[in-house]
């Protein structure tokens, strides 16, 4: 086991104070910067199969796998092998190639829910994209978010609850206009008699109702089936279309989703993150009918200079290929659950108000003991003890990515060996912050 050591930082210190110098907050993404842990950015220089090393040169255990898309771990032979043979040929033609048939090949011939699919760069224009097309092809404009989930940064999704009792969205970003916000009505999850009351006020007007299936970017909201049913039930009696947001869940949990591993079908939906290999792609899909409404074959315009960029096509080729390999998915759950079960029987053990959630390979660390929470309201917003097992993690070689509101994913990479390891480490780390809790109080 890793002993524990105060992480150095002065390399990754001097880096930050520099990069604070060319970019807002110092990173290219919010939630990279430290802001709600201990200390500044540890900034990466290499991974290997489950590790990382920083440029202070230390070694870490990466539960954060780029915060969701590196399911086989760094470096994977097998996808740096591909990406490298694509290079070969030229990074980039914005003209159709092999590659893209084979991808899209390797998707379709698995998933029943989708007929065609349309390559995007990243998860947020493959949902932004999406919600396009599904106001396009049922004409409405109004569309479902539930609070607590996350869709990207465009605008008709940056949006929260209102006050009281209305429905009707308000911006949760300056810069979104009113008027965009004000299409997106805004429910609580895993309640069927909020939703009804939305449809039966909003009836003819609603072109979707937008869900991560396995709300995962807020904690682990994980919902009733119950719901996802009601939910899927209402969307059709309504002509509403059923879209699930996959970014996260999909090839995550199943070679197709959420809407595999629930047995539900979407009508509309977005992958991204495993899918790339490592690589920026987003992907939305949908029946042959609906995608008929795209642009050149349809009215609804949607484009891309670099969409299906070889090199990124190459590495979500060579990782989905590994995922799609027979007991792929119930392996990683295997290995995820002994992981979580052997933090979460300390935690019981010692009374701690603590537990691991979970689902296939992803888990939470939720702080407040309530077993399944179903709704963004019922997190515990003190993120003290995040803050601390962040900190005492770090100390002992296990990083997790610097938010109390995000998951941990398990990769491939990280074997039975590997998660003993680490879980005893988190019990060890546990241990420490709660005797601190104990002497603070
Ligand atoms: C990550 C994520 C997005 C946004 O994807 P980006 O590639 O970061 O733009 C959208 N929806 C869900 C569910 C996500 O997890």
């Amino acid at each position: 086991m890793s002993a524990k050591h105060t992480v150095k930082r002065s390399t990754s210190a001097e880096l930050f104070e520099i990069s604070k110098t060319y970019f807002p907050g110092g990173v290219n993404s919010p939630v990279r910067a430290f802001k709600s842990v201990e200390g500044t950015p540890l900034f990466l220089k290499k991974g290997d199969g489950c590790r990382i090393w920083d440029e202070d040169d230390n070694e870490f255990i990466d539960f954060c796998c780029s915060w969701g898309p590196l399911i086989l771990g760094h470096n994977h032979p097998a996808v740096y092998s591909k990406i490298v043979g694509a290079l070969q040929n030229g990074a980039s033609f914005g003209a159709p190639t092999r590659l893209e048939n084979e991808l899209a090949e390797l998707i379709l011939s698995r998933n029943p829910y989708i007929d065609k699919i349309r390559f995007t760069s990243s998860g947020t224009e493959a949902v932004m994209s999406a919600l396009r097309l599904a106001r396009g092809f049922t004409g409405k404009d109004k569309i479902i978010k539930f609070e607590g989930c996350y869709h990207g940064h465009s605008d008709a999704l940056l949006v929260k609850a209102g006050s009281g009792l209305i429905t009707f969205g308000e911006s949760s970003s300056a810069g979104v206009p009113a008027n965009v916000a004000k299409d997106t009505l805004v429910l609580p999850l895993n309640d069927i008699e909020a939703l009804k009351k939305c449809i039966s006020e909003h009836k003819d007007e609603i072109a979707c109702a937008v869900i991560e299936p396995i709300p995962a970017n807020n904690g682990l909201l994980l919902q009733e089936k119950t719901f996802l049913l009601a939910l899927r039930e209402l969307c059709t009696e309504n002509g509403i279309l059923l879209f699930f947001d996959e970014v996260i869940s999909g090839f995550r949990v199943a070679f197709s989703g959420a809407a595999e591993y629930y047995g539900i079908a979407p009508d509309l939906v977005t992958y991204g993150k495993i899918i790339g290999g490592g690589l920026p792609v987003g992907a939305y899909g949908a029946s042959k009918e609906i995608m008929a409404c795209v642009s050149p074959d349809g009215p609804v315009y949607q484009a891309g200079t670099l969409s299906g960029n070889p090199v990124a096509m190459a590495a979500g080729i060579a990782q989905l290929t590994e995922c799609s390999k027979p007991g792929f998915y119930e392996d990683q759950e295997v290995r995820t659950k002994v992981f979580v079960d052997t933090i979460n029987t300390h935690a019981k053990a010692k009374g701690y108000n603590f537990e691991l959630v979970t689902i296939g390979s992803i888990f939470w660390l939720s702080f407040d003991g309530k077993k399944r929470i179903h709704q963004a309201e019922e997190i515990n917003p003190d993120m003290t003890g995040f803050k601390n097992i962040h900190r005492e993690l770090l100390n002992r070689g296990v990083y997790l990515g610097p938010s109390g509101y995000e998951v941990g994913f398990v990769s491939q990479a990280h074997t039975t060996e590997i998660l003993a390891e680490s879980a005893a480490i988190f019990c060890e780390a546990m241990d420490v912050i709660y005797a601190l809790a104990l002497n603070v109080n």
